[in-house]
């Protein structure tokens, strides 16, 4: 009857999603008068028990070495032998790359019912509703997952991380783990930037920055933000940024807690990609630029004259040099 939380992790590191994930499997136990419990998969150097904070009671730890990389099609048979093992009914996944690959092969395999990208808890009574988003982002649907097994995966950002007391059992879990069918022979990562589906702050720059020799005033500004750097998909197709930094309905979707959108006109595929984000700015000369109808906040300026600006503003408030 448990609901079971798969905690994803990177390099060793519990993400930040995961911790969202727990947070909201934890409440649906509690609804439910059940406990959380989680599974994390390969070596972590977080401290596991420190996670019962979050509300997640025991931890199902299967540290096989290879499992450190993540592999669906394996991550998928080691997690369908958790399942009935704990007795999970209800189980989590973020719908963030890894979950995305993982709760539709689960559901398959479990025939259970799947409703991906929830934005709220079910609803407790009667039937189990889901609310999620449809038509990115324009309109939610309340989904019925009639079936004895649920998977739910939850949308980045959706659900707060609110932490209390309490420590997690963390025990090893005897899985059967077969040798991968796929073999990773090399894996190449940016480094030294924040990964942008983590990320809390985005600056975003589009067409408007003219060439890829104006993306350092925009690389100031993330630098005193804090934040990661997107663009619009016209900038990644002529390569004035890489492939990986593109938002939108083609890219990637993200939901930060700010994007500050620099010169992009806020094409209907590209909001399909950010209109999640809690607070949106948007800085363009055009005051009919149509992001501006989704825009939080936007000055109607010459990037070229206010994002220096603000950069030194950021700068000065934080007592950067
Ligand atoms: C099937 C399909 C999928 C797509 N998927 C995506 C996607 O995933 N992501 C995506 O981004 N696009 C996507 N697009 C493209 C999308 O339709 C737009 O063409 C694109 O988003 C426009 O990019 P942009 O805003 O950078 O450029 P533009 O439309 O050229 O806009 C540039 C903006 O910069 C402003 N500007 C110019 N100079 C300045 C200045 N000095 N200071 C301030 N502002 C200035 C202009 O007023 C203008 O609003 C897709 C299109 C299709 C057909």
């Amino acid at each position: 009857m448990s609901v079971l939380i798969f905690i994803d992790q990177a390099d060793g590191h519990i993400k930040k999603a995961s911790l969202e994930a727990i947070c909201y499997g934890a409440k649906i136990a509690e609804q439910s008068g059940t406990v959380a419990e989680g599974i994390v998969l390969g070596a972590v150097n977080d401290d596991l028990p420190a996670l019962g904070k979050y509300g997640v009671k025991k931890i199902h730890h299967i540290s096989n070495e290879i499992l450190n990389h993540f592999d669906a099609q394996l991550f998928t048979r080691v997690i369908a032998q958790v399942v009935p093992a704990t007795g999970a009914t209800t189980i989590i996944f973020s719908n963030n790359v890894d979950g995305k690959a993982l709760a539709p092969r689960l559901s398959a395999r479990l025939k259970a019912g799947l409703v991906s990208g929830a934005v709220a808890l079910p609803g407790t009574s009667g039937d189990f509703t889901v609310k999620k988003n449809v038509f990115s982002g324009k309109a939610f649907a309340i989904v019925n997952i009639p079936t004895a097994t649920r998977i739910i995966s939850l949308n980045p950002n959706s659900y707060p991380v609110s932490t209390g007391s309490g420590t997690a059992e963390v025990v090893p879990f005897n899985a059967q783990v077969e040798v991968p069918r796929v073999k990773v022979t090399s894996v190449n990562k940016v480094t030294g930037e924040i990964p942008l589906s983590e990320a809390e702050i985005v600056v975003s720059g589009g067409r408007g920055l003219k060439g890829p020799e104006n993306w350092g005033m925009l690389e100031d500004l993330a630098h005193a933000l804090g934040a990661a750097t997107a663009c619009s998909r016209p900038v990644a197709d002529v390569h004035w940024r890489p492939h990986h930094e593109h938002v939108g309905q083609t890219g990637l979707a993200i939901a930060p807690n700010l994007y500050i959108a620099i010169g992009i006109s806020g094409a209907i595929q590209h909001l399909a990609g950010v209109n999640r984000s809690k607070v949106i700015v948007v800085i363009n000369k055009d005051p009919e630029a149509p992001f501006f109808k989704a825009a939080d906040y936007g000055i109607v300026g010459d990037a070229f004259e206010v994002v220096p600006k603000l950069t030194e503003a950021v700068k000065k408030l934080k007592g950067i040099a």
